[in-house]
C-alpha cells in the first residue's frame, strides 16, 4: 500500500503533467451539472459538451425538462451515446427531483442514489462538482489508474471508491476524479499506457511489474 510521500508524488506529477487544464465539468448550478454528468456516460467529452449545451439552451431546469417530450430531448441530445436511454431518463429524474426535492437537486449521497439512473459516481460527481463536498466519483478511469498505481487492489468500482476514500487523505478527494480523468485520456490509457514516458512510473506498481519486465529491464 502506499504511503503519504508517495500519494503526494503522484498527485504533484499528474497536476505537473497536466498543467493548466479545462475543468471537466464546467457548469456550477447542480442541475446542470447533474444532467451533464448523466449524459457523460460511454460519451467523449466533446460531444458531452455539445450535447448539454443544445439541451440547457431550450430546457434548463427539471420543469421544463419534466414537461418536455421524450422525442425532443433525444434530438437535442442526439450527438451523446444511448441517448434515447438517456432522454427517458433525464425526464424521468426531472419529474422524481420535483415531486421528491421541490426541483432541487439534494446535496447527500443517500438521496441522490435515489435518483432514477444516478448510481454513486454521477452522484459523487455532483457533490464534487456541484456542491464542493468532497467525495470520490470513480468512473473507470480512476478505478484502472488506481489499480495500476498499487493504490487499490479492486476488481470493480464500487469497492475501489470504498478503498480509495480509505487510502486517501480528504483534501485529495475533490481532484482526484478530475485529475485521473485526464490523466488517463493523455497519458494512462486503457490499452497501450505510455509507461515509458509516464511522469509518475516510479511509483507505479504496473510500471515495475509489468512494463519492465516485459522490456526486459527488471
Ligand atoms: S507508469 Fe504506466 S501504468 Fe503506471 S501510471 Fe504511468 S502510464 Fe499508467
Amino acid at each position: 500500500m502506499k504511503g503519504g510521500k508517495e500519494i503526494s508524488g503522484i498527485v504533484t506529477g499528474i497536476k505537473k503533467f497536466l498543467g493548466k487544464t479545462k475543468p471537466i465539468i464546467s457548469y456550477q448550478n447542480p442541475f446542470k451539472v447533474l444532467i451533464a454528468t448523466v449524459l457523460s456516460a460511454r460519451t467523449r467529452d466533446a460531444n458531452t459538451a455539445k450535447a448539454a449545451k443544445s439541451l440547457f439552451s431550450e430546457y434548463n431546469n427539471p420543469k421544463k425538462l419534466a414537461n418536455a417530450r421524450t422525442k425532443d430531448i433525444e434530438k437535442l441530445i442526439r450527438v451523446s451515446g444511448f441517448y434515447k436511454t438517456k432522454a427517458k431518463r433525464i425526464k424521468e429524474l426531472s419529474n422524481v427531483l420535483i415531486m421528491n426535492f421541490g426541483g432541487k437537486v439534494p446535496d447527500n449521497l443517500e438521496d441522490l442514489v435515489s435518483l432514477p439512473g444516478v448510481g454513486r459516481k454521477t452522484a459523487n460527481c455532483v457533490l464534487c462538482y456541484a456542491f464542493n463536498i468532497p467525495a470520490i466519483a470513480v468512473d473507470t478511469h480512476v478505478h484502472r489508474i488506481s489499480n495500476r498505481l498499487g493504490l487499490v487492489k479492486t476488481k470493480i468500482p464500487e469497492e475501489t471508491e470504498k478503498s480509495l476514500l480509505e487510502t486517501l487523505t480528504k483534501r485529495y478527494w475533490l481532484d482526484i476524479n478530475e485529475l485521473m480523468v485526464k490523466f488517463g485520456q493523455k497519458m494512462c490509457l486503457p490499452r497501450s499506457p505510455k509507461c515509458g514516458k509516464c511522469p509518475i512510473n516510479s511509483y507505479c506498481d504496473y510500471y515495475e511489474n509489468i512494463y519492465l519486465p516485459e522490456k526486459g529491464g527488471a
